[in-house]
């Protein structure tokens, strides 16, 4: 625990790098709630230079609770292509529905309110009551965790849930009552730029005078860690199946793993199987449809949060069947110009570059 005198020096510190060192972000230049809402879910799982890349693009799309509660789920996800978890983009447009519907438009400047909002966990709570309206909620993302975690020789995994307690606990404890919103950015801002995963600076940290770990030359022993657990990898094929001058692509369930997205239809693949073999019963099962293999095109590899996928893209022509679908719950036959229109996983795009050189050759 800090004393008092500490704390005030602490904040006082940590405030003054924050003003003059903050980077430049669109969002951090807007007081309106509902910007700095938008933000916030894109932060919560994307590095911010990711973010930069889509958020002005999403802003000009949707610029207010209003448009984002009348635009099309589709044309959200479209916005939304590239940044994952789309999760947070099927939540954002039913929470701007509701806000709409029971609220006036107006995001709730209250915690019991604003959490009942799809999407809105304790992070985004604490994030956009402190930033948009000045509430001392502690943002504990893990940047933060990170720095606390030396700060105070904190001994707690911080990729342990049982420890986020104790880590919101000092967090709250640090808190500006006064500033909490420019507090929590700076304890962020100061995780991503000084006191960093590897190699942190703490030479020129505006906080090292307050550090337990530099005080104490431990700061490479924190923040611990359990072990994860290996990931999963699957096998995949995925086909491309030509009808003409078409190609076939679902759409995958609402909810779940990529919901509402489109793709190019696939399946897991049995290990020691001849890959034309599985790329045709793959098509069978997914589809319903049959068809002769072509030409493998391309691998793709792509890491998702709980496992990993290696998928075998290849080339097919429809000979049979109309599709019938054994997941997907939408289909469309569309030209390879007019891929763009739908939003796609990563993994697809992946070989999208490679699908065009193959059919322009
Ligand atoms: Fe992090 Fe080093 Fe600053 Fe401590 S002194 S908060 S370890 S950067």
């Amino acid at each position: 625990l800090m004393d008092t005198k500490k704390i005030t020096k602490f904040r006082t510190a940590l405030l003054r790098w924050y003003r003059k060192n903050a980077r430049h972000l669109p969002w951090r230049e807007t007081t309106d709630p509902y910007a700095i809402w938008v933000s916030e879910v894109m932060l919560q799982q994307t590095q911010v230079k990711t973010v930069r890349l889509f958020y002005d693009k999403f802003m000009r799309a949707f610029p207010d609770m209003q448009r984002l509660a009348q635009a099309d789920l589709q044309d959200v996800l479209k916005q939304w292509e590239g940044l994952g978890y789309y999760a947070r983009a099927r939540n954002l447009h039913r929470a701007a529905r509701l806000v709409v519907a029971d609220h006036q438009g107006v995001l709730p400047a209250d915690r019991s309110a604003i959490q009942k909002l799809p999407g809105i966990g304790d992070y985004i709570a604490a994030a956009v009551l402190s930033i948009a309206f000045n509430q001392p909620y502690p943002v504990v993302d893990g940047n933060v965790k990170r720095v606390l975690a030396r700060l105070f020789e904190m001994d707690l995994p911080v990729n342990q849930a049982a420890a986020f307690k104790q880590f919101y606990a000092k967090s709250a404890q640090l808190l500006d009552p006064r500033r909490p919103g420019d507090f929590n950015q700076a304890m962020m801002e100061l995780g991503a730029l000084v006191c960093t995963p590897t190699k942190p600076h703490c030479d020129t940290c505006p906080v090292h005078l307050t550090c337990l770990a530099f005080d104490h030359g431990t700061v490479h022993v924190y923040p611990q860690k359990i072990q994860a657990k290996p990931v999963p990898k699957l096998h995949l094929a995925v086909g491309v199946v030509f009808r003409k001058d078409r190609v076939l692509i679902t759409r995958r369930p609402p909810e779940g793993l990529l919901g509402g997205l489109w793709e190019f239809p696939g399946g897991e693949v049995k290990s020691n199987e001849q890959p034309e073999k599985a790329w045709v019963r793959v098509l069978k099962q997914a589809v319903n449809l049959t068809v002769t293999a072509d030409r493998f095109l391309t691998q793709v590899t792509h890491a998702y949060t709980h496992f990993k996928i290696k998928a075998d893209v290849f080339m097919c022509t429809y000979r049979s069947g109309t599709p019938a679908l054994a997941q997907a719950v939408d289909y469309r036959w569309v030209h390879l110009d007019h891929l763009d229109q739908y939003p796609f996983p990563k993994a697809n795009h992946k070989f999208f570059d490679a699908l065009l050189a193959a059919v322009t050759d």
